[in-house]
Order: structure tokens, then sequence, then C-alpha cells
């Protein structure tokens, strides 16, 4: 479980979060969707560690981390441009995690090997990045992100250089595997149709803070704002 409790972060003049209260459940996804501009990715940040609150708290499963650096929290991250290491093979990439956690050899082979079957790449351990196809690619970054079993994953537009096709086939496939290895999720995107079909919940943001919080159908059918309404109902 992920608790965000009054979160405010000001840039200068600019209020990027303004007491921002958020739960995510264990085993859920849930969705961050907004506008440009609206938080979504300041509060992830806050979450990952890269940036800290001017107010607030972050607790995971009950431990308070909102001073600890994104290295000491348990989270799992995918970017659109958190790119692979392109001088290591891809079991190289995916092991990197655990060679942080000094988790011994033979486990780590072993977590590898179960990780990249689970992303459907079994015999590419030994390919460098750029010898595989973005989609590819990506599935790579996804098994680095949960190879090491985090509390959290947190996903920022992971298919933004997509082509529409795969976009799709991706969104699927991050959607199983969320939901096959139980794994709590914090996911950001602008895209409305996106969020509809990945999310157990969405968080609807709008300047800085949650504007309406529900399962897609909720949000979809009875929108509690004509900001809401016009977003979602847009494209
Ligand atoms: P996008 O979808 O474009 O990434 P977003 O919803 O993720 O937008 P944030 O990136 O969280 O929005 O930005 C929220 C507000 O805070 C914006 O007005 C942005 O300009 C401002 N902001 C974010 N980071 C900084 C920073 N490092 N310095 C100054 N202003 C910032």
């Amino acid at each position: 479980t992920l608790e965000v409790v009054g979160a405010t972060r000001r840039f200068g003049a600019v209020t990027a979060l303004a007491g921002v209260d958020l739960t995510v459940r264990r085993g859920e996804m849930l969705t961050l969707l907004g506008p440009s501009g609206s938080g979504k990715t300041t509060l992830l940040k806050i979450v990952a560690g890269f940036e800290t609150p001017d107010e607030g708290a972050v607790r995971v499963d009950g431990r308070d981390i909102t001073m600890a650096p994104p290295a000491k929290r348990d989270i799992g991250m995918v970017f659109q441009n958190y790119a692979l290491f392109p001088h290591m093979t891809v079991a190289e990439n995916v092991a990197f995690p655990l060679l942080m956690r000094r988790i011994p050899r033979a486990e780590r082979e072993r977590r590898v090997q179960e990780t990249l079957k689970l992303v459907d790449l079994p015999t590419h351990g030994g390919r460098l990045p750029r010898q595989l196809s973005g989609g590819q690619q990506q599935r790579v970054a996804l098994a680095r992100a949960v190879v090491f079993d985090p509390q959290l994953l947190l996903l920022d537009e992971p298919f933004g250089a997509l082509d529409r096709q795969l976009r799709e086939q991706m969104q699927l496939e991050v959607r199983r595997l969320q939901q096959r290895l139980e794994l709590t999720a914090l996911f950001v995107t602008h895209d409305q149709e996106e969020a509809l079909v990945m999310s157990d919940r969405i968080a609807v943001m709008g300047q800085g803070q949650i504007a309406q919080l529900g399962t897609p159908e909720e949000i979809y059918r009875a929108p509690s704002s004509r900001f809401v309404a016009g977003f979602i109902g847009e494209s």
C-alpha cells in the first residue's frame, strides 16, 4: 500500500502540488490522468524520491519514506526515457537491481531467467539493447523494474515512444503482468483511453489537485465536474 498524505510542492510562484492525499491499495493499478502541468509527474517524483515535498508525507506499507533517497526505496520504475544501459546485455540490465541488492549469483541468474520468460523474451538475455525492437526494449525495462519484486511499481508515460499498435499491445501486457504479480502500481498518463483500459482506479488531476478519484466506469459515467467531464470526454 502506498499512502501520500498532504503532499505540497511549490516551484517559485507555481504550486505544482497542492495538498494531495492519495492511497494506492495493495495489488491495485491506480492511474494519474490529467493535462500537461497538472502535477502528475511531480507527484510521481515525490513517490520515487527524485523530489521532496515542501509539506506532507509518503509511506509505503506503513514505513515513512518521505526523505529516503531513491536507492533506499523498494520501487521499480519504467519511464519513457528511462533508458537501458546500452553497453550491458539484456540479462545484465535485468540483473542490475539484484546486484545492487547483493543477491547471490545463482539466485540472480534464476530470477533474471524467470523474469525474461514473464515478459516473453526467454532467449534474448545475451543480446544488447540496440539489437532489440522498441517494444522488446520496453519489455526489458519492465523486467528490470519488477525482477526484485518491488513494493511498488511506477510507470510514467511508458508507451509514449511506441506506435499505436505496439502501444495497445504493451498496455495489455503490462496490465497482465501487474495483475499476475499482484503489483501495487502507480501509472501516469495524459491519454484518456489508456487510463480507461489500464486502471483499477483513476485519479483525475487538475492544477495540482485530485479533481476526482474513482473506477474508470464511475469517472466516465458520472464525472464530478465540468473539468473532469471535458477531459475524460474529449479525444
Ligand atoms: P506533463 O504531462 O506535461 O508532464 P504534469 O502533469 O506531469 O505535466 P508536472 O510536470 O508535475 O505536470 O508540473 C506541474 C507544474 O509544476 C507545472 O506548472 C510545471 O511547470 C511546474 N514544475 C514542475 N517541475 C518544475 C521545476 N523543476 N521547476 C519549476 N517548475 C516546475
